[in-house]
């Protein structure tokens, strides 16, 4: 019950805690949690806010609901659809009350405190009236935080986070630092907090989680780019996305670190109007640096606090140029940490890349087929197709996120030979590139898409999927997406 011994705070909160039920104003409410920073008002907050809902019982959901429960909260979980097995038996056996096929919006606006799953946008009507009510809505990482003293090393980017992430996590592993692994892939944060002890956590982190974080507070954060993505969620305004991004370095201070890439106009020019005090390392595919990490004549060099690292970008199992950005970025950290150069350089060349990201499945007659489901916006497709020097048919489309093509329209000129659109409204690709590429091809189904591949493709092609798109309309999601495009491919063999 007591966090690192304050018992005074108890005391004086169990003081104030009628108080509470006499009608605090939320105006007082909000202050006490939203500002609060610091151990003591930890405390007075537990008391405060005696009654936590998680909206969502996701992996995240699941997770949050398990640490306020060991925090001694009174908890409830809602999910508007159906809980998976695993997490509904968790919540059972760990006596955590939950409902779901609804929310009970009576009960849920009786919290002190909301913890929303990134997939529920601000603008659902409970959400925006829980808000009204000055309930504090937070996200599971923002809660997470303020349970743990680890160190955080927290990646964000349009692109590239999940390989950025493991790289990060599989250096410091190598290093035989105690480092946990979460965020957006894996693991949730707040259950590793409950269960686990760890001195790092290196946490993949998205822009929906981001929207609620009052004091997250990375030691090291690292921003990838920033390209227009899930517009949606933002009112279809590119700042509004930005500013989400940029939260990810909203608490840091000087004594923190800020890893970015440098050749990023929108990072630059938010830098320059932000000024902020965190110490930058910048990462570079252009420029040679005296301090910070840069690609030069296919050498990875990264040139931190006085060492040196110095390595062949081909040695390393990841290709193209947006992974020589992932490979300096995870580097700058590992050299922050101080991990030697051998260490390093052990790390990278046994790293081993999570599957769907330009992942070859089989070369078929002189044509090699490449997954690469997990580009579902334009701009890693763009890095995709940069990754190719041979001529590439591109499987794309699927559910368009407002997506601008003219980003990758000269790239798709020079490299495509063939377009298959694989989705269930395919007019807005076929109709940009209509007269752009030689030839075009709409299906529904996956085999379909792959058998025109080969019927087009010649020893030396590249059949890429690589969609641009996200994968609901025909599939459950972009690994179900890209594990019905490898067995098509496999039955081109069979
Ligand atoms: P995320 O987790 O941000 O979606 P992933 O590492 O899963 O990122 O990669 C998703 C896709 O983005 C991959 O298919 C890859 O081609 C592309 N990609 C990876 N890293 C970058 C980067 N630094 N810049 C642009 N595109 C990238």
């Amino acid at each position: 019950m007591f966090i690192n011994g304050e018992r005074e705070a108890y005391f004086l909160c169990l003081f104030f805690y009628p108080c509470y039920w006499e009608g605090i104003k939320k105006s007082f409410r909000q202050k006490i949690y939203l500002r609060g920073q610091g151990r003591f008002l930890n405390v007075f907050k537990l008391i405060l806010v005696q009654k936590v809902t998680i909206l969502g019982g996701g992996e995240s959901g699941a997770g949050a609901a398990i640490l306020a429960k060991s925090k001694g909260f009174d908890v409830f979980l809602s999910d508007k659809g159906l809980l998976h097995q695993k997490y509904s038996d968790i919540l059972n056996s760990k006596n955590i009350p939950f409902e779901q096929g609804q929310h009970s919006e009576e009960r849920i606006l009786e919290s002190g405190l909301v913890i929303k799953s990134p997939g529920i946008p601000d603008t659902v009507p409970l959400i925006v009236a829980l808000k009204e009510k000055g309930i504090p809505v937070i996200s599971e990482i923002e809660f997470a935080s303020r349970y743990t003293d680890a160190k955080l090393i927290a990646i964000t980017g349009s692109n590239g986070k999940t390989t950025t992430t493991l790289l990060t996590y599989h250096l410091l592993k190598t290093a035989g630092l105690n480092v946990g692994l979460a965020g957006n892939i894996g693991d949730s944060f707040a259950w590793a907090v409950a269960e686990k002890r760890f001195d790092y956590y290196v946490l993949e982190i998205s822009s929906f989680q981001l929207d609620n974080i009052i004091d997250f507070h990375p030691y090291i954060s690292i921003l990838l780019n920033i390209t227009p993505d899930h517009l949606d969620r933002y009112g279809y305004d590119f700042q509004n996305y930005v500013e989400s991004k940029f939260n990810i370095i909203r608490n840091q201070t000087a004594g923190d670190y800020f890893i970015y890439y440098k050749e990023s106009e929108v990072i630059n020019s938010e830098l320059e109007k932000r000024k902020p005090v965190v110490g930058k390392v910048e990462v570079s595919l252009e420029q040679e640096l005296g301090s910070g990490s840069y690609l030069e004549n296919g050498q990875l060099i990264s040139k931190i606090n006085g060492s040196a690292f110095q390595q062949a970008f081909n040695e390393l199992p990841i290709k193209g140029p947006h992974n020589a950005i992932n490979a300096l970025s995870a580097i700058s950290v590992a050299q922050l940490l101080g991990i030697g150069a051998e260490t390093i350089s052990e790390g990278l060349k046994s790293f081993t890349n999570a599957p769907h990201r330009l992942e070859q499945v089989e070369v078929i007659d002189d044509v090699t087929y490449i997954n690469d489901s997990k580009a579902t916006n334009v701009d890693s497709v763009f890095y995709a197709l940069g990754s190719f020097n041979q001529p590439v048919i591109l499987i794309a489309g699927g559910v368009d996120k407002g997506n601008d093509y003219s980003q990758i329209e000269e790239l798709v000129r020079s490299k495509v030979k063939g377009l298959i659109v694989l989705g269930k409204d395919p007019e807005k690709l076929e109709g940009y590139f209509s007269g752009k590429v030689p030839q075009i091809y709409a299906t529904e189904d996956v085999q379909d898409a792959v058998d025109k591949g080969r019927e087009w493709g010649v020893p030396g092609d590249i059949v890429l999927l690589s969609p641009a798109c996200a994968s609901f309309d025909l599939f459950k999601n972009y690994e179900d997406r890209g594990d019905q495009f490898k067995a098509a491919v496999r039955n081109l063999i069979s």
